[in-house]
């Protein structure tokens, strides 16, 4: 697909379905602007299309003054953004009976905050320029609560509801959203005490056929490559064993 004339600014950009999708849109040729905590994560991404147009940001999403300062470096280096991916988030298991409210804290301030934060420093530029297209990373759990992940899903249940509502007081000013909700993704979300059990996990997902993050990044470039009269609101895939 030829994205050449896009400038798309990533959040979580260094592993997993952001990465992926970092690599499918540059080989796309858009003009990419990628962020995330781990610096090394994205100059690795940025190594292997050295000709590409790929700035990179070190931020925290759920710090509003680092989402701004990528998004006003965006403005400043091209004149616009077209579309703005929220695609950080952290998913640590917290049944609640174990009142682990530093997790429900940070589950928060990443997947609902972050996503804000996002919205907040790109949507005066965007109805600025009566265009663009926000996009943000929910989940299955935005749809389905799972025992010991109910906070993660509250926080995608809140990304679904304000992409909804961003969707419709925006529609009129040409901006479109896409909520991508996947299913099972082998990525590094979920974190592992040893080599050994990530090594176990990995092969029940193979086993599982859970997705592949490239497969989630064919979504999102789906969704960017559309033409301006179609906005795709949601893409909702699941590994075909996931009941
Ligand atoms: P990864 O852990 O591989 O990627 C998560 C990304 O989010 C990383 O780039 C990470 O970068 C970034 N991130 C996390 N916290 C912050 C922060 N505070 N500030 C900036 N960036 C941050 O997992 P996935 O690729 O699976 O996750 C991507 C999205 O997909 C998430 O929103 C997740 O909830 C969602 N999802 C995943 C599913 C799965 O099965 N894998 C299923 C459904 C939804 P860094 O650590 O460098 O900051």
């Amino acid at each position: 697909m030829d994205l050449s004339d896009k400038v798309i600014v990533i959040m979580g950009a260094s592993s997993g379905m952001g990465a992926a999708t970092s690599r499918l849109l540059a080989q796309d040729g858009a003009k990419l602007v990628l962020a995330a905590r781990r610096l090394d994560r994205l100059q690795a991404i940025q190594a292997e299309f050295p000709d590409a147009p790929i700035s990179i940001f070190q931020a925290d999403v759920a710090d509003y003054g680092q989402v701004k300062h990528v998004i006003d470096e965006t403005i400043k280096q091209y004149g616009r953004i077209d579309v703005l991916d929220n695609n950080a988030g952290i998913m640590p298991g917290s049944p609640l009976v174990e009142g682990q409210r530093a997790d429900w804290q940070a589950m928060i301030d990443v997947n609902i905050e972050g996503v804000l934060n996002g919205i907040a420093a790109a949507l005066p530029y965007m109805v600025k320029q009566k265009s663009g297209h926000v996009i943000a990373t929910a989940s299955v759990g935005a749809h389905t609560v799972f025992p010991n992940y109910a906070v993660y899903s509250g926080t995608k249940y809140a990304v679904r509801a304000i992409m909804d509502g961003l969707r419709m007081e925006q529609a009129q000013n040409n901006i479109k959203t896409t909520i991508v909700s996947p299913g099972a993704t082998e990525t590094e979300l979920i974190k592992y005490d040893s080599e050994a059990a990530a090594q176990q996990a990995h092969e029940a997902a193979q086993a599982f056929g859970t997705l592949q993050p490239e497969q989630i990044a064919q979504s999102v470039e789906f969704a960017i490559g559309t033409k301006a009269n179609m906005s795709v609101s949601e893409i909702l895939v699941r590994p075909t064993k996931q009941a």
